[in-house]
């Protein structure tokens, strides 16, 4: 069998070099525990980007797909199938909103979002309103529509021009005001920004993002594709009680691994999408439906959700405490649920420090420059939580103590 040097090598002769992957080929995985074509053991504390929700290879969802796929897989949306009609009842009952569009990724559920946007105020005769106003370090996606939409420069560098987009300030709800305008058709904001850091949303902010667009009479598009489906300890990381958006935006944990994507919209934008003006080949077949399906009960079954808060709040106490033992690396810990980030001090890089840890057997991500993004599986353990603090705990005592030397 053939060990990560063999497959590194292979890999880059023949991938297309646009990521810059650590070079480490997994070969399966167990919970939170991923193993090498070496068979070293790793600690998964990343879920490969917030998508693992329930582990790896749990043994409930690998029936599910196991199952639907030697039963049916896939059938376009020429006709129904069963599982997608499930699952958009069952997104629907959980979150409130009343009718669902499946697609295959995050990206495509926030250009299905810009398009009904267009769209709605198209099919009434509001031909201006093309604009939208999105935030600064936003991650949206990286098809032209979404990444107009996201803010953050370099991944926007190169490939204008993009969509009239107007970025203001995260949190800044009077640069919203100054950004409206009678051709501001939606605004797309994350509950908390998951690669921009870790920044959660500034108490108010959302409900005067809302409150802003009513008084313009433009759409609020809530992207939940990195804190939906549990993740922050909540069904929606927007809560059901708080305030809500026009259509949200889901992916990366509700396939479990699996590639879905949904946008959940409220009845009255029903008709803003009538047939034919948008669609995917793939999106919503049984067997990704069947997966999503798996994921919901598994949550419900082992509650994870309830779990994500407190094993969250366990989390955040363990970086605190990392926090006030090494002031001189570490500047604050923001997130919640089980999406937290480490803030390093200036000066500091996070990917550096990745490098590090990893070599530790921890795997944890890098969010903007100087934060140490942790997003395990919802079923991790607090022993394994423990286990990857202190793994990052001595590579930060090592950065300070090469910090204190040079
Ligand atoms: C990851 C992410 C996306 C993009 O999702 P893909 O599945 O990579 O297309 C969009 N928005 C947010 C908030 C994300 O975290």
């Amino acid at each position: 069998m053939a060990g990560n040097a063999d497959l590194v090598a292979l890999a880059r002769e023949r991938l297309y070099p646009n990521y810059r992957p650590a070079p480490i080929a997994f070969v399966r995985g167990r919970g939170c525990e991923l193993f090498d074509a070496d068979g070293r053991r790793w600690l998964d504390l990343c879920a490969g980007v917030a998508v693992c929700s329930v582990g790896h290879a749990h043994p409930v969802l690998a029936q599910a797909i196991a199952e639907q796929a030697a039963t049916l897989m896939h059938v376009s949306n020429y006709f129904y199938n069963e599982t997608n009609i499930r699952l958009a009842d069952e997104l629907c009952r959980r979150t409130g909103y009343e009718r669902a569009f499946f697609c295959n990724s995050g990206t495509e559920a926030n250009e299905a979002m810009l398009k009904l946007a267009r769209h709605y105020f198209f099919a009434r005769g509001e031909t201006e309103r093309v604009r939208v106003i999105a935030f600064e370090n936003s991650f949206h996606g990286r098809t032209l529509g979404a990444l107009s939409m996201t803010g953050t420069a370099k991944y926007r560098e190169g490939f204008g021009p993009l969509g009239p987009v107007t970025h203001v300030a995260y949190g800044d709800i009077d640069g919203v005001e100054r950004a409206m305008g009678p051709d501001v058709c939606a605004i797309i904001v994350e509950v908390l920004q998951g690669e921009g850091g870790v920044v959660p949303a500034p108490k108010g902010f959302l409900e005067g993002v809302r409150a802003s667009a009513d008084s313009h009479g433009a759409l609020l598009l809530v992207d939940e594709v990195q804190t939906g489906v549990g993740r922050l300890g909540q069904f929606l990381g927007l809560g059901a009680s708080e305030i809500r958006g026009d259509a949200i935006a889901l992916a990366k944990g509700l396939g479990g691994g699996f590639p879905i994507g949904c946008m959940l919209t409220t009845e009255g934008l029903a008709g803003a999408l009538p047939p034919g003006s948008h669609g995917s080949t793939f999106g919503g077949n049984a067997l990704a439906c069947a997966a999503a399906l798996a994921v919901l009960r598994i949550l419900d079954d082992e509650k994870l959700i309830d779990g994500a808060a407190a094993k969250g709040e366990f989390l955040r106490k363990l970086l605190e405490q990392l926090v006030r033992d090494l002031p001189g690396v570490c500047e604050q810990v923001r997130g919640r649920g089980l999406l937290w980030g480490l803030v390093l001090r200036p000066g500091l890089i996070a990917r550096e420090i990745l490098a590090a840890v990893q070599s530790e057997g921890v795997l944890i991500m890098p969010a903007g420059e100087r934060v140490l993004r942790f997003a395990p599986p919802l079923v991790v353990s607090t022993a394994e939580l423990e286990e990857g603090v202190r793994a990052v705990g001595r590579a930060l005592s090592g950065s300070a103590s090469v910090r204190a030397a040079g």
